[in-house]
């Protein structure tokens, strides 16, 4: 009997090369009997940046997690590569390219620095290689090798955590508010290392709170407002206040409860 090569990265697809490396079409998703998603449809080419913004509870996080299989679509499709993940389990739409950097801080605390980039090795990459990348994008990771990952600080934790996006070659990484809580100087660097690997041609689905800078690094906007997209366009043609007001129809006289910040709120 032949046994299936699990252990590589699938890169068999029909027409990865032109399809979107990423594709929602019509889902529905959500929670037990609550419906979160609806009819939302997102396209994500290769090699872009595509922002998705919204008010606390639009269903950004959910949106990720149903990309990357964690929930599951109700109706509609996930495509991954041009390959149908809609009934994929996670690691099969791992093997297809897509990485999912969710929300706070996932790393083993308790673990190194490098047991933790070991870790995040996926079967198919040459480890040593794998640990460079992520050194090359997070110098202070280099340095800090055989520290207890949990003794580092936030900021460092999070360039950790992103180092997934760069030791697994994605063609596709999906960021859930990968700035919050940090300050602005590791902002900076965080936004630098994920500029170089939009510029190696690995797209981006950016949930970010900063209305700003997602507009300055996107190339397209999608608004979700209560699991529908209610905008989605060329970032080049926005600007923060429009979005605030015009699609979330929040106050931007000061910083809002609705998820999204203005930089001037921290600089
Ligand atoms: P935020 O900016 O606050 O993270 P979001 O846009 O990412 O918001 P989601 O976290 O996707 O929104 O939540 C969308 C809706 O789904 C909210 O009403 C939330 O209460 C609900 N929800 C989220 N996670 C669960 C869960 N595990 N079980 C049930 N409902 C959930």
């Amino acid at each position: 009997m032949t046994v299936p090569p699990v252990t590589l990265r699938d890169v068999t697809s029909d027409d990865s090369t032109i399809a979107p490396v990423l594709e929602l079409v019509g889902v529905n998703a959500g929670y037990g009997r609550t419906t979160v998603l609806r009819d939302v449809s997102v396209t994500v080419p290769k090699g872009s940046v595509v922002a998705l913004l919204g008010p606390n509870g639009a269903g950004k996080t959910t949106l990720l997690r149903t990309a990357a299989g964690l929930l599951r679509a109700t109706t509609g499709k996930v495509r991954v590569g041009g390959g149908d993940m809609t009934r994929c389990a996670p690691n099969q739409r791992v093997k297809r390219g897509l990485c999912l950097i969710p929300e706070g801080r996932g790393v083993f605390r308790a673990l190194s620095v490098r047991d933790n980039l070991r870790m995040q090795v996926p079967p198919w990459a040459a480890a040593d290689d794998a640990i460079d990348r992520a050194v090359a994008a997070f110098p202070v990771l280099g340095k800090r090798m055989n520290q207890l990952a949990g003794s580092m600080s936030g900021g460092q934790q999070q360039m950790l955590a992103l180092s997934r996006a760069f030791v697994t070659e994605p063609r596709v990484v999906l960021l859930d508010e990968v700035s919050m809580g940090l300050a602005p100087r590791i902002v900076d660097q965080i936004f630098a290392a994920l500029k170089g690997l939009s510029e190696r041609g690995v797209a981006l689905l950016l949930v970010e709170q900063y209305v700003n800078r997602a507009l300055e690094f996107a190339d397209v906007v999608n608004m979700l407002d209560r699991g529908r997209i209610s905008y989605c366009g060329a970032a080049s043609g926005l600007d923060e206040a429009t979005v605030l007001q015009g699609y979330l129809g929040v106050d931007t006289s000061g910083t809002t409860s609705l998820g999204v910040r203005s930089p001037s709120d921290d600089r």
